[in-house]
């Protein structure tokens, strides 16, 4: 589909920096090379590093909100001319459906706008302590900013935390995953032609394994870490980071529930769940992954779904008849091959997914299971399987959708608003939708309980984890 090679580049200060080797960037639909990029090393890491500090400490960058509001809006817009060429190169890297990449891609712009916008009005607040006594709290930059980003939605994930990192007055290290470097290429060129961006202000190293995260994390130089990627990677992270006490923003794994109760529309439950666990081949945090039905309902629930799951047409991201795209590599798709073993043995296994003659696919797969200890239960699984669950009341519905260590997203179905707004609230996870799975924009925080992570991204709270608060006393006194 590509016309040529790809290359991707690290960057630093403004220039395009080979990196140590050549390792491949591939197609996950049919295994054809795309293109190389070169990984970068912990020295590399340093120097970027450096850079962002310098450019943190000596440069008017941190004081100019209308500065980094004019570069959040040119970056919407190159953004917004790169579009289709975007979308494409996630299709062609990660995958993903046509629409998904570009919904994705339109997601990135509007988050560098809604970043943009707030970039002005990073509001303290002033309090008169006593008569002529004035408390006033800054919000300041919280210094260089290491932005860590996974490869399921490597666009907008990556805007998701440069936005406000950029809106704050960081400066910022990013790096790629290693599975969708061609994308972040493209993106960092985006940035590259920003004319109002600073030299040093974005900076970007490549990497194979995990030598340049590490080098981030360890870095005395980098204050904030905003990691979006595996709850066991960001255990690692946070250990790593002990030693200088960064600030963290973690959004790591999900395990979301759908809870559908007797008197939710059935027709419509069927219709949100499959595109909320099918969606990016449920490669994706939010995904539903556990149906907990009430009993009355489960037979006509479940032969519902498995229609609409069975239905659901898998194949290359970029033919427009596809409704499920790839896997993100034959790794993946051997491990979910596993599971639906593992699933046929510890429950019934009630739509048994499938690979194609060719490429990282594996169709649909539902299974039933009663046993909430069992680890297809427990872990995130990351691919296109959901189990069934039952309860029998409200209470055991809460329990089971609270069984898990995750608390990143869940579903209610239902037409009595009492109980949906109860259950909501019963229910520990960063977000809840009603009668509806998987909407996630700019405006609305996003972002976990307990294992599912550190923080809130998207909205004014988004800021959060780029800014200080100082703390300036002035007793001038009154006579
Ligand atoms: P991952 O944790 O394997 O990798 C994420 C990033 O961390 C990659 O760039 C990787 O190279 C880097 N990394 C790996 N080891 C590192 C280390 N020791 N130090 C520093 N960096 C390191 O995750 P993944 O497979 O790329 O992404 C899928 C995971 O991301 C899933 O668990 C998914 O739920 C999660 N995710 C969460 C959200 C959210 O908003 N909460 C969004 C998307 C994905």
């Amino acid at each position: 589909m590509l016309a040529h090679l790809l290359n991707a580049d690290n960057y630093i200060n403004g220039e395009w920096i080979a990196g140590s080797g050549t390792a491949e960037s591939t197609n996950p639909a049919d295994g054809s090379v795309l293109g190389h990029y070169g990984p970068g090393t912990a020295a590399l890491a340093d120097q970027a590093v450096a850079v962002a500090r310098e450019t943190f400490d000596q440069t008017g960058w941190a004081a100019s909100p209308r500065l980094r509001a004019a570069v959040l809006f040119e970056l919407a817009d190159r953004l917004e001319a790169a579009r289709d060429e975007i979308a494409d190169l996630i299709v062609a890297e990660n995958g993903k459906l046509r629409r998904e990449a570009l919904g994705e891609t339109m997601g990135a712009i509007s988050e560098a706008r809604y970043y943009g916008g707030l970039a002005r009005t990073i509001l303290g607040r002033t309090i008169e302590t006593a008569p002529g006594n004035f408390s006033t709290m800054n919000r300041e930059a919280a210094g260089v900013a290491a932005i860590i980003v996974p490869w399921n939605a490597p666009v907008t994930l990556l805007v998701r935390s440069l936005g406000p990192a950029l809106a704050a007055g960081c400066t910022v290290v990013i790096k790629p995953a290693p599975q969708t470097p061609l994308v972040h290429h493209r993106v960092m060129r985006c940035l590259h032609d920003c004319p109002s961006l600073p030299k040093g202000v974005v900076n970007s190293v490549n990497e194979y394994g995990t030598e340049v995260g590490e080098a981030l994390v360890a870095s005395d130089a980098v204050d904030v870490i905003s990691f979006t990627g595996s709850s066991a990677t960001g255990k690692r992270i946070m250990a790593g980071a002990a030693k200088t006490l960064k600030r963290l923003s973690l959004e790591l794994g999900g395990k979301a529930p759908a809870v559908i109760f007797e008197d939710a529309d059935l027709d419509a439950a069927v219709r949100e769940l499959t595109g909320g666990a099918l969606v990016m081949a449920g490669q994706i945090c939010v995904a539903a992954t556990r149906f907990l039905v009430h009993r009355s309902i489960e037979r006509d629930f479940t032969a519902r779904m498995t229609a609409a799951f069975s239905a659901v047409r898998t194949g290359p991201g970029a033919d427009p008849q596809s409704q499920m795209g790839s896997l993100i590599d034959l790794t993946n798709q051997s491990r979910i091959a596993r599971i639906i073993e593992q699933a046929a043995d510890e429950g019934e296994l009630i739509l048994r997914g499938r690979t194609l003659d060719r490429g990282a696919f594996m169709t649909p797969s539902l299974f039933r299971i009663d046993n909430t200890a069992s680890e297809l239960v427990q872990q995130e699984l990351f691919g296109p399987i959901v189990s069934i669950e039952t309860f029998e009341d409200e209470k055991e519905a809460v329990t089971k959708a609270n069984a898990t260590r995750y608390g990143l997203a869940a579903s209610v179905f239902t037409h009595d608003l009492s109980r949906a707004t109860r259950v909501s609230r019963a229910i520990r996870a960063g977000t809840i939708w009603l009668n509806c799975h998987g909407r996630l924009f700019a405006e609305g925080e996003t972002g976990g309980y307990r294992h599912s992570g550190l923080g809130r991204l998207h909205g004014p709270e988004g800021l959060n984890d780029f800014l200080e608060t100082k703390h300036v006393y002035l007793e001038a006194g009154v006579v």
